[in-house]
């Protein structure tokens, strides 16, 4: 059969304009939905960025409620490649450098604990609990997501200047423990509901400053202490009462749900693993009416040294 050219260069010309056509449908549906995910994160009350090792690719709307004095991030990555420029280097906050790994694949590496940055923006400081995932792994590109926690840090950190938090690991003290149980008695009393205490104790933790020296020892301290406080409810009160000892109140708590708590917190120190692999041994215990201070820590202490003998990383009801 016979095509004339013609013919040939017409369906040519059909078949361009055609894929031009889908190719055009599919930019165009593909930029609405870019445009729609681009809407939903700049909702969001919480700073989204996207960057890679070297400079900040995008931003959402939020980032400039705190980095006012800037038009867009072009302007602003001419001062800075990096948000690490705001941190406030303190103990307990993320630092730009931690244990020699940068921030950004310290975020990464470290995903299921939570991380607190602590900022200084136009003499403002302001705290935010940080998240991070590799998202292109070639390209090296990070989205970072902060959560401003500066009202809960604020009232936090009035405890310290209260000097009833512990100065290594940045939870409470013996003394705050000792404040705070004397009101829950109080109000356990006069409103008749329950609350718990968790009694706990790292396994073997001389062997762990024999074998590895007190400041690693210091720094299992703090990585578990921080791991174990982000489990725990606002309410609950959380202190290191000696050495490698801490208690945990828990207000409206039955002793069965203390239980339940304490079972969970031991199988996440003893998952952890991270520093050294540790295990903890925990007395449980339920306010009861003529409860005081002392009597509640003794059958707490009796419930843990039964956890100990049993073989500890055990949960024992006191
Ligand atoms: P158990 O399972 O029976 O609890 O054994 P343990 O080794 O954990 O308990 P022991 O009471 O024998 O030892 C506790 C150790 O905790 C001894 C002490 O040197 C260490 N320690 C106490 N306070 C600190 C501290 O602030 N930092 C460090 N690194 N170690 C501490
Ligand atoms: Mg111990």
């Amino acid at each position: 059969m016979y095509i004339s050219f013609e013919v040939i260069i017409i369906v040519v010309l059909a078949l361009l304009l055609f894929i031009a056509y889908l190719s055009k449908s599919f930019i165009k549906h593909f930029s609405r939905e870019q445009a729609y995910y681009k809407a939903i994160i700049d909702t969001s009350t919480n700073i989204v960025l996207l960057s890679d090792t070297k400079k900040i690719i995008s931003v959402n709307k939020t980032f400039f409620n705190y980095f006012q004095g800037f038009r867009d991030i072009a302007e602003f990555s001419k001062k800075h490649d990096c948000i690490c420029d705001y941190f406030v280097e303190e103990d307990g906050y993320l630092s730009t450098i931690n244990d020699g790994v940068v921030w950004r694949e310290y975020l990464v590496t470290f995903k299921m604990s939570k991380h607190k940055i602590k900022m200084k923006i136009d003499d403002e400081y302001y705290y935010f609990l940080a998240s991070s995932s590799l998202i292109d792994e070639k390209n090296n590109v990070y989205a970072l997501i902060l959560s401003d926690i500066t009202e809960q840090e604020t009232i936090y950190n009035e405890l310290l200047s209260r000097s009833v938090k512990d100065e290594l690991t940045h939870i409470g003290n013996r003394k705050l423990y000792s404040e705070v149980l004397s009101k829950q008695i109080i109000l356990a009393q006069r409103y008749i509901h329950p609350f718990s205490l968790l009694l706990l104790n790292i396994d073997f933790f001389k062997q762990i400053n024999d074998s590895l020296g007190h400041d690693i020892g210091d720094k299992v301290l703090k990585e578990y202490t921080r791991l174990i406080s982000y489990s725990l409810r606002e309410v609950d009160i959380f202190c290191r009462i000696e050495g490698e000892e801490f208690i945990v109140i828990l207000p409206y708590t039955t002793k069965d749900k203390a239980y339940l708590l304490a079972q969970k917190l031991r199988l996440l120190v003893e998952e952890h693993k991270q520093i050294t692999p540790i295990t903890m041994s925990f007395g449980v215990v339920e306010y009861v009416k003529g409860d005081d201070k002392k009597s509640l820590f003794k059958r707490a202490d009796k419930a843990l040294h039964r956890a100990k003998e049993s073989g500890r990383n055990k949960v024992i009801i006191g």
